[in-house]
């Protein structure tokens, strides 16, 4: 049967039809809908929140190195799934974390198609992605000048003291 029973006045619908052609009822059901939007208020708040956590590693040095941590840990399978349960739900990996951006990231942008208020949000999250993700280059960096500061000091400091014995 390819009708729809208006709730209004009983008459047969077609079925994309989303409102009633004899009395201008609505077809659509209303939970459906409320239903949906619950849903997507989830995955939008859910999007916010892993970008929250991008955003809250990728400007600390230490922070963006236990993100990566975890990661090289949890592949070691035996050994990853103790140090995880010490470490305690604090830590998450860092391509966790990018791939729950990304996953929701691609959900919201396929359900947006429809929506110009949901387009507006999946723009707003990319633009914080990647300011994000100019941060955490500016952060790796930041980390190798003070590596490299790090062995320079050492350098100048055997220099130092070969040059102090050698006047002896
Ligand atoms: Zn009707």
């Amino acid at each position: 049967m390819n009708v729809s029973e208006c709730e209004g006045c009983g008459a047969e619908n077609e079925l994309l039809v989303s409102s009633c052609v004899y009395c201008g009822n609505s077809l659509v059901d209303d939970k459906n809908i409320e239903k949906e939007s619950d849903e997507l208020e989830e995955l939008v708040q859910q999007c916010s929140s892993w970008i929250g956590k991008y955003e809250g590693i990728v400007s600390n040095i230490g922070a963006l190195n236990n993100a990566k941590q975890m990661d090289s840990v949890s592949a070691t399978p035996m050994f990853g799934s103790l140090i995880s349960k010490s470490f305690g739900s604090k830590a998450i990996s860092y391509s966790e974390i990018l791939r729950k951006v990304h996953h929701y990231l691609d959900i919201l942008e396929i359900k947006s198609s429809n929506s110009s208020i949901l387009r507006e949000k999946v723009a707003q999250f990319k633009k914080r992605y990647e300011r994000a993700q100019l941060k955490e280059r500016e952060t790796n960096k930041k980390k190798v000048r003070l590596i490299v500061g790090l062995v320079l000091a050492f350098v100048l400091l055997i220099t130092f003291c070969l040059i102090m014995a050698s006047l002896e």
